[in-house]
């Protein structure tokens, strides 16, 4: 428990509930506390970030198989990669996947938010979201067209110089790849060096640059090690979380909104638990359907990575 004093069972009423304290939920923990006005709770399943390697960025590795931070998930065979079955980690910690990752700042192409505007989501082209990129950021290079200054979240130029990565870039150029000195910035095409999510050196978790500023609000509530369960609705309204919390079963109930940010796997479990998805699954399980929404729980892409490894 961190943030303001103790709550007793009756209290566990607040204006906003966030299920997930990972890249997105310090996030809206931070920004939903920061006038004061609303009380906002954060549940987060793992445990606080008091891992050392959290801090390092070369802990990336020790916490890739990590389990009291890690999930450590592991796919269903794959019909696409003849039938394997591939490790899947998430962060399951304060800062969540924001925790454990590999630190390089991508934002994502151009043409990804705009495909996303021209399927009719208004609000999520390109450049609507460029100035909320530009807000989060603290760009070490300086401000410009893409990139901004005195956000919460620092960026910054890796600070390892190696001749192998050099030589390596050099070579993809000399293949006719455009050098690409920044991935964030007009295209994310070309070889070049990713800038990270570090400050001074040290991991720039969303733990780090978003919750701990804001740890002091008396209206922000962080309980941790504490596994939400089930949306309780009223209605079509969810109306409270369910959680388990160190053998203990909990209820908080929320007078304005549960946003649930608990990661690409968990949110839309979550939602399944709680009646949110294919009701002919939900049905199968037991579980009483309080929306028919098919997409939830398909349609997953993620970026495959293949290592080689040579001497
Ligand atoms: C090993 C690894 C390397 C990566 N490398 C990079 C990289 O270099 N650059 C990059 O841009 N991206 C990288 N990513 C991806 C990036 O970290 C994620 O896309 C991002 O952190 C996802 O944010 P999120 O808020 O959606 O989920 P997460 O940050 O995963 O947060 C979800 C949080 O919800 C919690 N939670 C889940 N279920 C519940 C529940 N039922 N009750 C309570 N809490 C719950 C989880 O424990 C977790 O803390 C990497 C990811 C991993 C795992």
């Amino acid at each position: 428990m961190e943030g303001s004093a103790a709550l007793r069972e009756q209290d566990l009423e607040f204006d906003y509930i966030v299920v997930g304290a990972g890249s997105a939920g310090c996030v809206l923990a931070n920004r939903l506390s920061s006038d004061g006005r609303h009380t906002v709770l954060l549940l987060e399943a793992g445990p606080k970030d008091t891992n050392i390697w959290i801090h390092v960025p070369l802990g990336y590795g020790k916490l890739f198989k990590e389990k009291t931070v890690n999930w450590m998930y592991q796919t269903e065979p794959e019909p696409g990669l003849d039938g394997r079955s591939v490790f899947q980690p998430r962060g399951k910690v304060l800062g969540g996947s924001s925790s454990i990752n590999g630190l390089l700042y991508v934002r994502g192409q151009h043409e990804d938010y705009d495909r996303w505007r021209q399927r009719g989501n208004i609000g999520w082209g390109y450049d609507d979201v460029l100035p909320y990129f530009k807000r989060a950021e603290n760009q070490s290079r300086g401000a410009d067209t893409y990139h901004g200054t005195g956000g919460p979240l620092p960026v910054s130029d890796w600070r390892h110089e190696d001749p192998l990565s050099e030589a390596f870039v050099k070579a993809a150029v000399e293949t006719g790849l455009p050098f690409n000195g920044d991935f964030n910035g007009a295209s994310q095409e070309g070889a070049g060096f990713f800038q990270t999510t570090t400050r001074r050196g040290r991991r720039a978790s969303s733990a780090v640059s978003y919750l701990r500023p804001a740890l002091g609000r008396s209206n922000l509530h962080v309980e941790t090690d504490a596994l939400a369960q089930r949306l309780l609705f009223e209605g079509r309204r969810a109306s409270g979380v369910t959680f388990s919390q160190r053998g203990r079963q909990r209820t908080a109930r929320a007078r304005k909104e549960i946003l649930v940010s608990s990661g690409a796997y968990n949110s839309p479990q979550l939602l399944q638990l709680s009646g949110i998805g294919p009701a002919d699954l939900l049905k199968q399980h037991g579980i009483d359907v309080v929306l028919d929404a098919p997409g939830v729980g398909s349609d997953l892409q993620d970026h495959l990575q293949v290592r080689i490894v040579m001497r």
